[in-house]
């Protein structure tokens, strides 16, 4: 039996054979091609990242590794390339595609400086922003400008796609006009939760909420409590783990949280789903509680592009 596969192909039909040497102005035009819509951002990163400041470093002390992403980090904040992730009105550009190309830039020299990023601007941010009120956007410059590092802590020991069926409860007291934040039992553990283990000040937290005269919580909610005092030490009532080495991101400082009856303003609630007014009486403008859930949990979606851009990194 003949096998040999190979086929004549007409003249001009057949696959050309490629030069030896790439032609440059063809790598150029190519790169055009795939930078796409944001190529002036992706250049003008380029030249950020072609800097000995964000080699590689390998084998860095978990401490040392940490820091190290926080600087750069902060070197990644006065680009501004983080504006985009928040409106114009509080301090943002509203330019979202140009803020997640840039992560996605930055991964491709350090996926730590990107994941701590996402954490921090995305999530954290993203949550103030898109669940609070006019109340809270005087802390989104601060959170744009890193002075206010924080953390999104939705995650728990027992329920982590599960979000609907968080354990953390977000309770409110109508004598002291205070919510309090509890972790009923060690399956209510906030955990994996970025910035919690060495530099969040505030976490963003995700609980259920229940008011006075109301069996059934109102679902799940989400609360700015302090996690730590000006000198990094945890906040009264709050007990932060650290989860150390892990097998990758060993810059990013992921860490647990339980909070033990943990009380925080009534205005802290991020209420611009669902709000309890100073008697206790809840209100939502969307009636429906799953999709009150779904559109609280949209802060996600920039975050769920992000991870997609990290693989892709
Ligand atoms: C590096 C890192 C950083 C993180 N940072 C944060 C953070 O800052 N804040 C935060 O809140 N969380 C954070 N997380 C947690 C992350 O959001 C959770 O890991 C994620 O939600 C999944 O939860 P889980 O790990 O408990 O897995 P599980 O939900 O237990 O899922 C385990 C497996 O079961 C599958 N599965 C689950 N439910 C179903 C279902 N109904 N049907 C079919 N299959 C199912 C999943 O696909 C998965 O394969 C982080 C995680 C990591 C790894």
């Amino acid at each position: 039996m003949d096998n040999d596969t190979r086929q004549e192909f007409p003249a001009g039909r057949g696959p050309e054979t490629l030069p030896a040497t790439p032609d440059p102005a063809v790598a150029a035009q190519f790169q055009e091609l795939l930078d796409g819509r944001w190529a002036e951002d992706r250049n003008r990163i380029r030249e950020f990242l072609d800097d000995e400041f964000f080699r590689p470093q390998v084998g860095l002390p978990i401490g040392e590794a940490r820091e190290a992403v926080l600087e750069r980090l902060d070197r990644m904040r006065a680009t501004g390339m983080q504006r985009g992730a928040f409106g114009a009105d509080h301090g943002g550009t509203g330019d979202t595609g140009a803020t997640l190309t840039g992560m996605e830039m930055i991964g491709h020299a350090d996926l730590g400086v990107m994941v701590k990023s996402g954490v921090q601007w995305g999530l954290f941010g993203g949550a103030v922003e898109a669940l609070g009120t006019e109340r809270h956007m005087h802390l989104v410059p601060q959170i744009i400008d890193l002075e206010l590092l924080g953390c999104f802590a939705m995650t728990e020991r027992g329920h982590g796609s599960d979000v609907q069926n968080l354990e953390t409860t977000i309770t409110y007291d109508k004598d002291s006009g205070e919510f309090v934040v509890n972790s009923p039992g060690l399956s209510a553990e906030k955990t994996y939760i970025g910035n919690a283990a060495r530099h969040g000040r505030m976490a963003a937290v995700f609980g259920q909420l229940h008011t006075p005269g109301s069996d059934e919580s109102h679902g799940v909610h989400c609360v700015l409590v302090p996690v730590r005092d000006a000198d990094g030490n945890a906040m009264p009532g709050v007990t932060i783990g650290d989860h150390g080495y892990k097998g990758g991101l060993p810059g990013v400082d992921n860490g647990t949280f339980m909070f033990d009856n943990v009380r925080v303003p009534r205005e802290n609630l991020l209420n611009r789903f669902g709000d309890v007014d100073e008697e206790g009486n809840y209100s939502s403008p969307i009636d429906s509680t799953n999709r009150r859930f779904f559109t609280m949990l949209g802060t996600l979606i920039r975050g769920r592009i992000s991870v997609g851009a990290a693989a892709g990194a």
